[in-house]
């Protein structure tokens, strides 16, 4: 089989007037240890190369001369930051900082963004193909606008005891997704988005969460025409994100075609019966049903 050379690889991109090229980097998360961060700043000195922050959480080197790439290459393996993603293939996995340290998180999207890198970075796709986890839905790394989007929800509901009508818990959420009648709290399914802010709000502790679940959706995009994805299916495990995963990742490798972005084949490619049938494939237990 044929050695593929460095240059033809996913995260080697070549610069404008042809002489240089940059290289990104892989990055889960966008985590780094400082010994790490250390290291690339050395490697940059060796190779006379700039930084790069980019959107997708990673680091680019620029300006490399392609000649010193496969040095370069060894020198970022080594450090614990390869050469990351850029063609079609599944890039850099992005991740809001969640359970580690974020107050409004519900789950841990730092841990589960390592496990798909794991399992799925750099396989090659015939669509460039992104995945962002962000632990709520203010979704902070805009989850919903990749190829594959996982968003943490909780659901919110009333326990028996005594409503005094203070409205502390109207106050907290945003989308008006709680009136008071008749001193009575009344919630507005159609109108949450399950983030949980109501929660910890009422002093009397009358509204309680069920577990936090991961929201899945599919076919988001940024660029010229951003487009929000469509729902596929709410679980409750990082286990069953990653089955789902690998199911979407099965389906586009076998069906998709390489000269649109995925979003635009959606319909194409009968969405709804896959979604249908992914959904047929899990075991019910794990399915968070009314997100
Ligand atoms: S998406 Fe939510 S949990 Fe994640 S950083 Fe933003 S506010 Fe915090
Ligand atoms: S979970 Fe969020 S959107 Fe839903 S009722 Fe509570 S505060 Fe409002
Ligand atoms: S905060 Fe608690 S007591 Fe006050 S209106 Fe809401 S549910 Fe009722």
């Amino acid at each position: 089989m044929r050695k593929i050379p460095l240059y033809e690889k996913g995260g080697i991109i070549n610069e404008s007037g042809g002489e240089y090229c940059t290289v990104r980097l892989r990055i889960p998360a966008g985590l780094i240890t400082v010994d790490q961060m250390e290291g690339i700043v050395r490697i940059a000195r060796k190779f006379n190369t700039e930084v790069h922050l980019t959107t997708r959480q990673t680091l680019e080197l620029v300006h490399v001369l392609p000649a010193s790439l496969d040095l370069l290459a060894e020198d970022l393996a080594a450090n614990g930051t390869p050469v990351g993603a850029e063609k079609a293939e599944i890039v850099n996995i992005t991740a809001c900082p969640g359970t580690n340290r974020c107050r409004f998180a519900m789950i841990d999207s730092i841990s589960l963004a390592r496990t798909l890198d794991e399992k799925f970075f750099g396989k090659e796709m015939p669509v460039k193909f992104r995945i962002a986890v962000s632990s709520c839905p203010n979704s902070c790394v805009s989850e919903r606008l990749n190829e594959i989007g996982i968003t943490g929800v909780v659901r919110p509901y009333r326990v028996p005891g005594t409503c005094t009508g203070c409205g502390t818990c109207v106050q907290y959420c945003r989308e008006k997704a709680i009136a008071i009648k008749n001193g009575q709290i009344k919630m507005d399914e159609e109108r949450c988005v399950h983030c949980g802010m109501c929660i910890h709000s009422c002093p009397f502790h009358i509204i309680k969460a069920e577990p936090p679940a991961y929201h899945i959706t599919i076919g988001g995009r940024r660029g010229r025409h951003p487009r929000v994805g469509y729902h596929v299916v709410t679980v409750k495990s990082p286990e069953t994100v990653v089955k789902v995963i690998e199911m979407v990742v099965q389906w586009v490798y076998r069906k998709a075609w390489s000269d649109s972005l995925l979003p635009d084949q959606l319909e194409t490619l009968d969405f709804e019966s896959f979604k249908n049938e992914l959904v047929a494939g899990l075991d019910e237990n794990e399915i968070v049903t009314g997100y």
